[in-house]
């Protein structure tokens, strides 16, 4: 299945619906609300939303970013995610994940693709809002993630299947105890916790998904856009002295690039 225009075009209504979902989940969750009761309503009058004002990407447009009842402001965010959605379906298309086996079947690298982008959307958003991993979303991540290699596995032959479980299993085990490592190794040197504990099972989550070397490359640039990213904070004021900020987001940002361009990619980009 080579990747089509239509294909993609389809991957973008899909992924701002799913999207608009994940904006749901992402608000609703933290709050211990059911994400499927009730319908989507305003948050200061609590108007149901019609469907034609539930559109992704569109209605946000139309109505200019404010509730059609009562004038309040709906946030930009909303729509960027749904557009973030949309937009990580269609590279899903095109991505190039590595070390699933010989000669695993495009649709089913598909399918996991959209769902593991799909899966750090949220936990990208709780984590940035409430400094906060939920540990349900990281586990059922994580099981989500071995299923899914033992899916693409298997399809090819029973061999490649175990050995790729097994494989992955290994790096989901590594990503929680190596970041708990580092985690005690930046208490040691900077006197605070250098990461949380959901970190460690984001991790956990992201070796389930990438395997060995795909967990290592996702640390690499996870460490080093957050770094970069601390940096830029402190000097600009943004950030005080001591003040934590979600690493979280970092991970999810490597993870989802390992994916899309495969191991090989970032190998070569590697100064070694
Ligand atoms: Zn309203």
């Amino acid at each position: 299945m080579p990747p089509s225009a239509a294909l993609s075009l389809l991957a973008a209504v899909f992924g701002a619906c799913v999207g608009s979902f994940l904006n749901v989940v992402a608000w609703r969750l933290p709050r211990q609300e059911s994400i499927v009761a009730p319908a989507s309503h305003c948050p200061r009058c609590g108007t149901d939303l019609n469907w034609f004002d539930n559109i992704p990407l569109v209605s946000w447009l139309v109505l200019r970013g404010r509730c059609r009842h009562c004038g309040a402001l709906i946030a930009i965010r909303y729509w960027l995610v749904e557009l973030m959605s949309a937009g990580l379906w269609v590279a899903a298309v095109w991505a190039a994940p590595s070390g699933l086996g010989p000669r695993p079947d495009d649709w089913l690298v598909l399918i996991a693709g959209w769902l593991l982008l799909s899966w750090l959307v949220p936990l990208v958003l709780i984590d940035l809002d409430h400094l906060w991993l939920p540990e349900p979303l990281c586990r059922i991540g994580l099981v989500l993630g071995l299923f899914s290699t033992a899916a693409i596995g298997f399809h090819q032959d029973a061999g490649i299947g175990r050995a790729l479980l097994l494989h992955h299993l290994l790096a989901a085990a590594l990503g929680l105890l190596g970041s708990e490592a580092v985690s005690a190794a930046g208490e040691r040197l900077l006197g605070q916790p250098a990461l949380g504990l959901g970190d460690a099972k984001l991790s956990a989550l992201l070796g389930g998904w990438l395997g060995l070397t795909g967990l290592g490359l996702t640390m690499l640039l996870a460490v080093f856009s957050g770094a970069a990213f601390g940096l830029v904070a402190r000097l600009s004021g943004r950030l005080k002295p001591g003040q934590p900020f979600p690493f979280g987001p970092f991970l999810a940002l490597g993870g989802a690039a390992v994916w899309l361009l495969g191991n090989r990619f970032w190998l070569v980009l590697l100064p070694l």
